[in-house]
């Protein structure tokens, strides 16, 4: 996880229409094992590993204890929320920006990447409100940064919510946001061996979308032993091979949305 790979949430900024609204608050005592310091180290961490697994165990639990916060929230509000995943340049903003213009209702956004405003201006160019958060040297959402977003955002009742995770296939599937369903997009340029290589995110997905269907002709991609690899780690996994660019399946994928 994050304390292991070094990444850090503690400069973590939530932006609304490109103005930063505020840096989250330090969740961890920045003194055990991250470094002040990013740049590249070769020296030995002075941090036993006893330590660093308690550190973890505390970081997952204090985060889980404010994604239950988040889920009742949304629950309340009968809000569908759904997390989105993937490595970097799978789709997740392109498939957004055909699901918002074809869904009704209330659609909004929390748009996660290290920097930059762009998907935020992508998503509301496509009509949805959007909330932008950086997360600086961080390679995940958090539930801390999510429930900012959400006083932020205000998804209106009977509403959708898209969480749009950092482009990354490893940390986002250990922290829980407090969405009702977790979904991972993968596209056929990425190679069909991802669920062994990334085994966790495949295992924690409700929903995995094979996106860029139309590009399958150009690569080699083996469909069926993607399917047969992501549901030996989780035989009850829904998949539907979708293209975000031509819309191909994506009265499925609606389906599947409106069904939460
Ligand atoms: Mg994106």
């Amino acid at each position: 996880m994050c304390s292991t790979c070094g990444c850090g949430s503690d400069d973590a900024r939530v932006t609304v229409l490109g103005e930063a609204v505020g840096t989250a608050p330090e969740h961890l005592p920045h003194d055990a094992h991250v470094h002040p310091h990013r740049d590249v180290h070769t020296h030995e961490h002075p941090v036993n590993r006893t330590h660093t697994i308690e550190l973890e165990v505390a970081v997952l639990a204090r985060n889980d204890h404010l994604a239950e916060h988040n889920r009742a929230w949304l629950m309340e509000r009968r809000v569908r929320a759904i997390n989105l995943m993937s490595s970097p340049g799978a789709g997740k903003t392109t498939l957004l920006e055909r699901t918002i213009a074809e869904t009704p209702g209330d659609v909004s956004v929390i748009e996660g990447d290290q920097e930059t405003v762009f998907d935020a201006e992508r998503i509301r160019s496509a009509g949805a409100r959007a909330v932008q958060v950086n997360t600086g040297a961080g390679c995940h959402l958090d539930a801390d940064m999510v429930r900012r977003a959400l006083d932020q955002l205000q998804p209106e009742p009977d509403g959708t919510l898209f969480i749009e995770n950092v482009g990354n296939l490893v940390c986002p599937a250990l922290f829980d946001l407090g969405e009702a369903r977790k979904v991972v997009v993968i596209s056929v340029t990425e190679g069909d061996d991802k669920p062994l290589k990334y085994p966790h995110m495949f295992a924690a997905a409700d929903l995995v979308l094979v996106n860029k269907i139309d590009l399958l002709p150009y690569v080699d991609f083996d469909l069926r032993r993607l399917e047969r690899d992501a549901r030996k780690l989780n035989p009850g996994l829904e998949m539907l091979a979708v293209s975000a660019r031509t819309g191909e399946s994506f009265s499925r994928w609606y389906e599947w949305v409106s069904e939460i």
